[in-house]
């Protein structure tokens, strides 16, 4: 009995310090970004809060919306909630456009049924739950969630929903299929980048990140890419820190502070 009690003690203690770097290790990883921001409002923009993630709603028209990523909540009631107070409900969610296909993107879409969603054709498997995470790929197995991309994205098209324009760009790294979006202004990057405490665009975190060298290719690319529309840029969102409103100007610096890498 002694001895059992023994071996317990021990199994709690690893179990103990395995938590506890863990904590530290999360503490590390997210401590240096900017916080998120619930309901801030850009022009035609707003964050939405959903714990660790945000998701953003886009004006199309005084009664519908286009989402950029869908949260974290399966029943995506904060943003559910974000648009009963501007009096708008489930109904005015004509589009969602997603970053990338991991969970806390995608888990309150199927709150949003008349909704067309689209992804990058490389994460569309992954939002649909038909592929797991290469991260993953040994823990888990692939499991359909319901979600259907109706309109797989290209690379480099530009979308009309009503009168809202969305500008795609791959931007791979963190998945295969991540995507940045343009749209009123704001350049969606998902989490293929952090915004720092200090209003700086780091790369997504490598912990995170399928590909870290991929994605930060694919950052310096989007800079170069962007450089002639600079002046349509007014703002950045990643989706696990606040909202950089220095235009494009943190991606450009970050493009810049690569050269010599
Ligand atoms: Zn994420």
């Amino acid at each position: 009995m002694k001895r059992v009690f023994k071996i317990l003690k021990i199994l709690a203690l690893c179990l103990g310090v395995l938590v506890l770097a863990l904590g530290i290790l999360l503490f590390v990883t997210f401590s240096g970004g900017l916080p998120i921001a619930d309901g801030q409002r850009l022009d035609g923009v707003e964050v939405v809060k959903d714990g660790i993630v945000s998701a953003f709603i886009v004006d199309i028209d005084d009664h519908s919306v286009a989402l950029v990523d869908a949260g974290n909540d399966r029943q995506a009631q904060p943003i559910l909630h974000a648009l009963a107070r501007r009096g708008l409900g489930v109904e005015a969610v004509k589009a969602i456009f997603l970053t990338h296909g991991d969970r806390d993107h995608t888990a309150g879409v199927l709150a949003f049924p008349r909704a067309e969603v689209m992804a990058l054709e490389p994460d569309v498997a992954l939002a649909e739950g038909r592929a797991v995470k290469s991260l993953f790929k040994h823990f888990a197995s692939p499991r359909p969630n319901g979600i259907k991309v109706a309109r797989p994205l290209r690379d480099g098209e530009t979308l009309q929903v009503g009168g809202l324009d969305v500008r795609v760009f791959a931007v791979p790294g963190h998945t295969p299929g991540s995507a940045a979006f343009l749209a009123r202004s704001v350049l969606f990057m998902g989490d293929s980048a952090e915004a720092t405490k200090d209003g700086k665009l780091a790369a997504g975190h490598w912990l995170f990140t399928e590909n870290p060298a991929q994605d930060r290719a694919s950052l310096r690319q989007l800079a170069a890419r962007l450089q002639p529309f600079a002046a349509e840029v007014k703002a950045i969102a990643c989706a696990h820190s606040g909202v950089l409103t220095r235009g494009l100007a943190p991606l450009a610096e970050f493009a810049a502070g690569e050269k010599g890498h």
